[in-house]
């Protein structure tokens, strides 16, 4: 039995997303219980280490500096409030943290020393440590890889096609071009985007043929709906219903079975009802914390409670997401996978060996 499929085509994502709800919906928790704990789901802590005065130009960001907005900018947080708020955020549950520093590109120099420093200190907390960056070289994530670094994200955002609308400081190759430097080191990847920022239905189905098509897949996929934030280009974009959020997610877990899928940006709009269907439909993670980034994020008592009401566990550190499948060698039809280790603690090298192992088992058809 496969479990990555990367040939994907719009069409028929799109056929998946317009299926009957009912239907969408059991086939898409069918799949989740194939390759997850459907009760547990992992609580991340999302904390912005250097807020506000980006050069570029999201439409959707608060933190671009050409937009009126009243975010509060700061300077890089120091490593000692950055452990800190870690410890805080492990005491209330979460078992990853990631770092969000409003930049370009990594720039080398005392301020990448001071993010490879807030890497090793969470990573010693037992922690599985994320950063988001921006751009990257090859050469910088391999430093990130060994200061300890378990995950970095870089969201496509939407499709190729409607990317331009969204942004015009760089283009959506620059993305993927980052993405594969981070898959050469031994860094797991996080790619997801946003919906409801006025794109078309075919857009959504496009941004997911292009994680798709990445192999392997990205170990975490974040699917936010836009928070509209006055002063930025999208502040009058009505509000996408949580049927289309509940759809969205449950196509991801369909066409990424062994991902991790966060509910991410726009929890705030949703009932806890809401949030429950899209765990039902695959998402099995989300982020903790009053607020992601600089937008508003519910209270981390009111998701204990939400957990506690549905039954569902927090998930442990460094927990391998999927339950890989095996399969006989002798099947031609199958490729082996690239062996690199998957979803192990970076530095930690008899989880490595181990993974390894497991990996050399797992495959990937065309
Ligand atoms: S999303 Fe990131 S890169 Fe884009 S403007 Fe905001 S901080 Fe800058």
């Amino acid at each position: 039995m496969t479990t990555q499929r990367h040939n994907w085509t719009k069409e028929e994502i799109l056929a998946i997303y317009n299926k009957p709800l009912m239907e969408l919906l059991y086939e898409a928790a069918t799949v989740h219980r194939e390759h997850h704990d459907p009760n547990t789901v992992q609580v991340s802590t999302l904390l912005s280490i250097k807020t506000g005065g980006c050069p570029e130009d999201c439409g959707y960001c608060p933190q671009a500096a050409r937009y009126h907005t009243d975010i509060e900018g700061n300077d890089l947080m120091t490593v000692s409030h950055v452990k800190a708020q870690a410890l805080r955020a492990k005491a209330s549950g979460s078992s990853r943290v990631c770092m969000g520093a409003a930049w370009r590109n990594v720039k080398d120099g005392p301020e990448f020393d001071q993010v490879l420093e807030m890497v090793r200190t969470i990573n010693k907390l037992d922690m599985e440590v994320c950063c988001t960056l921006g751009m990257l070289t090859e050469n910088q994530a391999n430093r990130l890889a060994e200061a300890g670094l378990y995950a970095y994200n870089h969201n496509l955002d939407t499709s190729e096609d409607y990317y331009k609308d969204v942004i015009s400081t760089r283009a959506f190759e620059d993305r993927l071009e980052t993405i594969d430097n981070v898959r050469k080191s031994n860094v797991t990847v996080c790619s997801g985007g946003i919906i409801g920022m006025g794109e078309e239905l075919a857009d959504r189905a496009g941004m997911l043929v292009a994680l798709a098509s990445l192999n392997p897949q990205p170990e975490s996929v974040p699917i936010n709906a836009l928070v509209a934030v006055e002063g930025t280009p999208m502040e009058a974009m009505e509000p996408i219903s949580i049927w289309e959020m509940i759809r969205m997610v449950a196509t991801t877990r369909i066409v990424m079975p062994e991902t991790q899928v966060r509910l991410s940006a726009g929890r705030t709009e949703m009932s806890r009802e809401g949030q429950a269907m899209c765990f039902f439909a695959g998402a099995n993670s989300i982020f903790a914390g009053d607020k992601l980034l600089t937008t508003p994020n519910p209270d981390v008592n009111e998701d204990m409670e939400m957990f506690k009401l549905l039954g569902l566990n927090p998930q442990k550190p460094f927990t391998k997401v999927s339950q890989p499948k095996t399969v006989e060698a002798e099947d031609s039809e199958l490729q082996p996978m690239d062996e690199k280790p998957k979803w192990t603690r970076p530095g930690h090298k008899i989880a490595r060996n181990e993974n390894a192992k497991v990996a050399s088992k797992l495959v990937s058809k065309e």
